[in-house]
């Protein structure tokens, strides 16, 4: 059977490299919005136009773009499973996708939550590079273990030797706090989704610590799957 998991953690938690190891466990696909939408800005489409106003700001894209964006690529993986990577952030999103899973008869089996501090997830953004071949390949020019590797005088991607690029977002101020201020508001925000999934019940939840190194959140995370 196909498995299905939620993944939250505010930006520089660590989430994105925490979920590229839990998608080769399950072999899932990793459904990760703020992909998507670099996806299509790469690409030139109206809907990347659209999106890159926001982003660059480190506002929400308007649902109207991002929920049927979101949940048509999650029906495409209604056989293979997914890890879902960025959304839901708001409470409203929260409550679509539950209503679109119920409708798919698809099942949500675990809600993954790494917990981390504001000021250190703040510090940790800066420092994250993008590989421009694959999403999956984290590198962070401050952690040994996702260390980019040095090639002809530059920084590359340490798993495939690929351009390396940071996100606009991650170097700037204002847009890291506007991301923040949207993940830890536990009213209408992304906490208040992570509550609303955590209470639903059904799925097991696994909340994790953030501040230790990316080995012992991994093994932390891996106890929990089975
Ligand atoms: P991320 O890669 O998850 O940091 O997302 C980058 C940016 O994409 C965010 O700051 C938002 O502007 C946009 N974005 C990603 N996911 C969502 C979402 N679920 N709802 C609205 N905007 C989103």
């Amino acid at each position: 059977m196909a498995v299905n998991i939620l993944a939250f953690g505010p930006n520089g938690s660590g989430k994105g490299t925490q979920g590229a190891i839990v998608k080769e466990k399950y072999g899932v696909n990793h459904i990760e919005s703020g992909a998507i939408f670099r996806e299509h800005i790469k690409g030139g489409t109206e809907l990347g136009m659209k999106a890159k106003e926001y982003i660059d700001k480190g506002d929400l894209v308007p649902d109207e773009i991002t929920i049927p964006m979101v949940l048509e690529t999650l029906a495409k993986s209604k056989e293979h499973g997914w890890l879902l990577d960025g959304f839901p952030r708001s409470k409203a999103q929260a409550e679509a996708l539950d209503k679109s899973l119920k409708e798919a008869n698809m099942s949500l089996d675990y809600v993954l939550e790494i917990q981390l501090d504001r000021q250190i997830a703040a510090e940790r953004i800066m420092g994250r590079r993008l590989c421009a071949n694959d999403n999956n390949h984290p590198n962070h020019i401050a952690f040994e273990a996702i260390k980019p590797v040095e090639k002809d005088g530059k920084l590359v991607c340490r798993v495939c030797g690929g351009e390396l690029s940071a996100r606009p977002d991650d170097q700037d101020t204002d847009a890291i706090n506007k991301r923040h201020d949207i993940y830890y508001d536990d009213v209408t925000g992304t906490m208040a989704a992570v509550n609303y999934f955590k209470n639903a019940g059904g799925a097991r939840v696994i909340s994790v610590d953030g501040s230790i190194s990316i080995k012992e959140v991994t093994d932390a995370i891996m106890k929990e799957l089975v």
